[in-house]
């Protein structure tokens, strides 16, 4: 199959090729991921990665990791660091080094210099509510500053004296002369710089106490990076008059082309990084890697693996149109991948202790397990049976009708690689609750069964000797709610938490190849799901397991019930 049948068709690769059939910006394609760093990624800029990064991948083209980073008091290397780490776990490459608006802000300044000489841009002292005053609403025309006639000489005077630190922050503003009278608000006379005094920016220190706005430093800097499409969310196309007047009041050399599509919205999750913050500071998780977050680092510690965050980016598209992904679809990118490729591992969350009567004391075997039912590539692996072993609790019951497909008192049932045993006592403490089980087996039954033998469930297991104790932390939904942040009804998306999305388990035993599991390496525990150590929380005295996801998609039933 070629490459070509492979590419995704959206509108946005119909109009890059549109352009390249007209030979613009020379046969180019150069795209930017540009994030401010003030806060972590999630799932949502997962989407614009694998766009812009895809982009330029599937055209032999330049894809830039540009921080956005005009609003110092909000932003932090730290930020920085874990986009970088995100935009490399989920398998792009931006080259040699990220850009940063801030390494623009001299030519930046240059650039309002210029427009202060050309005449279009001039210092405003209006406060911030006079400035709101003024700038009318959306049915009534806004009104001219009334320094908006300063001469060149006053502005420029005025505007080195901003520069120099000679005003407090709020007392002047520099704005773009465009047209108060404009039917689009952004066009009338938006701020290009602000005052902030005493900031120490990331980047840049204490060099500066003016900062530039968003809206001016993003177009310049796609415009000095060469970049020729600058794909952004919806959100943006109202902003994109103001994007093309800048760079042609300013006669840029390049002038990239701004394209919208819209945001992706995916259902009992958060994609807006201001709330997701409020959940890292009101300590709802357990920070921005907390495993039930959207965030792209919670998602890896969950175990989700990269190639089906971008499988899923693939599967819902790029389009112009509102939408609001189903959670199911996410899921399912993630257990086709991992029923796939990871191995099967035995585990007991819920551990019944069972006496195999009949097996000598003190013996151990080792029997030997496939790691995975249908890729013998993934090879086998060694399990200890001894005559001490569990099962999960709810594997057991002392009666049952045929339908309980497990081990019933008097009954038989398979122990998954291993033999059959037959539970022939239950032991109770003297509260009635069953705390032990004596069973025998039969040695005959390792592997297949003889003929004529039928015995229908199996059941997993772990030797009591062997057997690792584990902390298993199982995860479910953040909210309960499929729109937690757009209900109406609430005046917080917070009382939309779901109580029960982490449930710990601190009793499990694992079975001991699971010892030395890699953190973040997913294991399909037969029968419970998939599991992978935390990388955060384990250590060589607690091993701590996440559950990744369930084998099936346990609320496609509650969703079509109410
Ligand atoms: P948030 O609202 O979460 O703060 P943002 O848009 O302010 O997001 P930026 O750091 O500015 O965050 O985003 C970087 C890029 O990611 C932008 O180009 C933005 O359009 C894109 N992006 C952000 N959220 C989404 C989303 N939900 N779907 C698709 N793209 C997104
Ligand atoms: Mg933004």
């Amino acid at each position: 199959m070629s490459e070509e049948i492979n590419k995704p068709n959206n509108f946005i690769r119909n109009l890059i090729d549109a352009d390249l059939d007209k030979g613009k910006n020379e046969g180019r394609v150069h795209t930017r991921f540009p994030p401010e760093p003030n806060g972590y990624l999630h799932i949502g800029h997962a989407k614009s990665i694998c766009l812009n990064f895809g982009l330029a991948r599937d055209y032999k083209g330049q894809c830039n990791l540009r921080f956005d980073d005009t609003n110092p008091q909000k932003e932090d290397e730290e930020f920085v660091d874990a986009i970088k780490e995100d935009v490399q776990w989920l398998g792009f490459d931006w080259g040699e080094q990220p850009f940063f608006a801030s390494d623009y802000f001299d030519r930046l300044y240059d650039f309002a210099v210029q427009l202060i000489k050309q005449g279009d841009a001039y210092v405003c002292d209006l406060n911030a509510e006079e400035t709101r005053e003024y700038r009318g609403t959306l049915t009534e025309p806004g009104k001219n500053s009334p320094h908006r006639d300063r001469t060149v000489e006053e502005n420029l005077v005025l505007f080195d004296g901003m520069r120099a630190g000679q005003f407090p922050d709020g007392a002047k503003l520099l704005r773009a002369k465009i047209n108060m009278a404009s039917p689009n608000i952004n066009l009338r006379d938006p701020a290009i710089y602000r005052i902030r005094q005493g900031v120490i920016h990331h980047q840049t220190g204490d060099k500066w106490c003016i900062y530039p706005m968003y809206d001016y430093t993003h177009c310049l800097s796609d415009a000095i990076e060469g970049v020729t499409h600058s794909v952004c969310t919806l959100e943006f196309e109202d902003h994109r008059p103001l994007y093309n007047w800048f760079l042609e009041t300013l006669k840029t050399e390049h002038h990239p082309q701004q394209i919208e599509f819209s945001r992706l919205n995916l259902q009992y999750a958060i994609t807006s990084k201001r709330k997701l913050t409020q959940l890292v500071e009101q300590g709802a998780v357990d920070g921005w890697d907390d495993p039930r977050m959207s965030t792209i680092s919670g998602m890896r510690r969950r175990g989700y693996p990269a190639a089906s965050i971008r499988e899923f980016c693939e599967r819902i598209g790029v389009t112009k149109a509102d939408n609001s992904i189903e959670m199911s679809t996410l899921e399912s990118c993630i257990r086709d991948n991992l029923n796939e490729n990871s191995p099967r591992a035995m585990a007991v969350l819920d551990p019944l202790k069972i006496v195999i009567t009949n097996y000598p004391e003190g013996q151990t075997e080792d029997l030997t397990a496939p790691n995975h039912p249908q890729q013998e590539a993934m090879g086998t692996r060694n399990i200890p049976f001894g005559r001490e072993i569990y099962i999960d609790r709810a594997d057991f019951k002392e009666e049952a009708n045929n339908k309980f497909k497990r081990l019933v008192k008097d009954k038989e049932v398979r122990l998954r690689n291993a033999y059959v045993i037959r539970c022939d006592d239950v032991i109770k403490n003297a509260d009635g609750e069953i705390i032990e089980l004596r069973c025998s087996y039969d040695d005959a039954t390792l592997g297949a069964a003889p003929e004529g033998r039928k015995v229908k469930g199996v059941i997993h297991w772990v030797s009591a000797e062997h057997g690792v104790k584990a902390e298993v932390r199982l995860y479910d939904r953040l909210f309960n709610h499929p729109q937690p942040d757009s209900d109406k009804t609430v005046d917080d998306f917070m009382v939309h938490l779901n109580p029960d999305s982490l449930a710990t388990r601190t009793e499990c035993v694992l079975e001991p190849s699971l010892l030395t599991a890699e953190a973040g390496k997913v294991y399909q525990f037969e029968r419970e799901g998939y599991f992978c150590a935390d990388a955060k929380l384990s250590s060589e005295s607690k091993l701590v397991f996440n559950r990744t996801i369930t084998l099936r998609d346990t609320w496609a039933k509650i969703e079509q019930q109410s």
